[in-house]
């Protein structure tokens, strides 16, 4: 039997696009003010799960809501689940949009709305799959859900709900991304390293000293820092500083400036922000003003062992070579390690927060305990770290094997298997890989204003899975 998915798709455009004009119009953000029983995330969030789960029982889909965190909607015979997990939520509108955010509106081919792309086009198009599976009266040797999460944007807590309550599909995908096919990802820690304050080492003294009263870069740990601050206090030769500071901006071809105060000398440097997953391109501020203070400047004991240990293990080593843990799978590449965080507040607070990203081969607890060994002798030690473990599905295994099959035969297009640093809702299945929607070559505007969709690369989508569902669960 052949089946122009294409076609049934078609045929569906109108509703499809009428439900997903509803479905956007929800206001779906975290809202910790309107959480309550049952709707743990606000009442926005609560709104769009409950308009999905609607909309699956109107289609004579079996729902279920599993107190607010997550839903799926049910169709299929077996024992063996094959789970397509998206989400509802969304990341907040932010300013300057073109048209309202939550008005979605159509202009030259393109769905603008916040979700139109992440993740609720690509919500609806995974809903209309299966309800053109259904309607075609296919007959499926395993239960298919549509899983719906609600908190993907912040912590992923839809998922430890679900999880705890559900049973993991045997295999599955996310259309949370790009196509052709994630079928792996870096494992992430974030680390965080505090030092022990206040250590009462005393103020620097001497004509050439100069005390670091505070040290401040970057606000995100998966983020390069595009701005770095040091304020420096004491009796040192200010203009000789500040001299040596244009020098060393010069001859580095770096913006920054050094503004002279009443009681301080406050260094800025201004970098090129980047994804942490890249940390060796833009220019990590944080980075290059560590190098200058430990180049040219004579510390206080507190803010040199600060500075000693960014200089030492974090500066011009973007893949931990000088911590040692260099490492990398011919899967997903070299481990990186971002320094994305500092605070130091002489006497307060002493920070330094990285994100390391492993490769497949790579073991969390023994970076974590060699980054912790290596810190202390400067003051500082591991404390708050969050852990998601590397991803992979083999590249010979049924699902790669179908999806990619599925979208050769759909695009025409090579179905190119990728491996990335970041991160994609499919590491919340055991089997999972990251499937669309974006496809290659399209501009990227999710957590953007006027983020979008292209009209036909929705239906494409949505083709897409209709075909994937059935050849996977038939
Ligand atoms: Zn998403």
């Amino acid at each position: 039997m052949t089946i122009d998915w294409q076609r049934e798709v078609e045929s569906r455009k109108d509703e499809l696009l009428e439900k997903l004009n509803a479905f956007l119009s929800i206001e779906s953000v975290l809202d910790p003010d309107t959480a309550g029983e049952g709707a743990p995330f606000g009442k926005g969030i609560d709104q769009a799960l409950t308009y999905m789960l609607e909309l699956g029982k109107e289609n004579g889909f079996s729902v279920k809501n599993l107190d607010g965190y997550a839903g799926h909607i049910e169709y299929g015979e077996g024992e063996e689940i094959v789970g397509i997990l998206s989400h509802v939520d969304v990341v907040p509108a932010g300013d300057g949009w073109t048209t309202p955010p939550f008005s979605p509106d159509i202009r030259d081919g393109k769905l603008y709305a916040r979700g139109a792309i992440d993740d609720k086009g690509p919500t609806m198009a995974a809903f209309f799959a299966l309800k053109i599976v259904k309607e075609l009266g296919l007959p499926l040797s395993k239960k298919v859900r549509l899983i719906l999460g609600t908190d993907e944007e912040t912590y992923w807590r839809c998922m430890d709900h679900y999880f705890k309550h559900e049973p993991m599909p045997v295999m599955g995908f996310t259309p949370d991304a790009d196509f052709p096919l994630i079928v792996a990802e870096k494992g992430f820690l974030d680390i965080s390293l505090r030092g022990e304050v206040p250590s009462g080492e005393p103020v620097a003294e001497g004509e050439d000293t100069w005390t670091l009263a505070s040290f401040t870069a970057g606000q995100r740990v998966n983020m390069v820092p595009d701005l770095a601050k040091a304020k420096l206090v004491g009796e040192g030769d200010v203009f000789g500083l500040k001299e040596q500071y244009q020098e060393f901006l010069l001859s580095r071809r770096i913006r920054g400036y050094a503004e002279e105060a009443d009681d301080h000398l406050m260094l800025v440097l201004e970098g090129v922000s980047h994804h942490g997953s890249e940390p060796g391109k833009g220019l990590n501020a944080a980075l290059e003003l560590i190098r200058f203070l430990k180049e040219k400047v004579q510390l206080d004991a507190d803010g040199q062992r600060y500075v000693n240990f960014a200089h030492r293990y974090l500066v011009d080593s973007f893949f931990g070579e000088k911590m040692g843990l260099a490492q990398s799978d011919d899967i997903v590449g070299k481990l990186t390690v971002n320094a994305g965080v500092f605070q130091y507040e002489r006497e307060q607070s002493h920070l330094v927060r990285i994100n390391v990203r492993y490769p497949i081969s790579g073991d969390h607890e023994t970076i974590l305990r060699e980054i912790d060994e290596l810190a202390r002798p400067y003051g500082l030690r591991v404390e708050d770290v969050d852990h998601k473990a590397a991803h992979a599905v083999d590249k010979n295994h049924e699902l790669v094997r179908t999806l990619s099959q599925v979208y050769e035969e759909q695009t025409g297009q090579q179905a190119e298997l990728l491996a990335i640093g970041g991160g994609t809702y499919a590491r919340a299945l055991d089997v999972g890989v990251a499937f669309g929607p974006l496809f290659p070559g399209r501009e990227e505007t999710a957590h953007q204003k006027d983020e979008h969709i292209m009209v036909d690369d929705l239906l494409k989508a949505t083709a897409i899975y209709a075909q994937a569902i059935y050849e996977l669960a038939k």
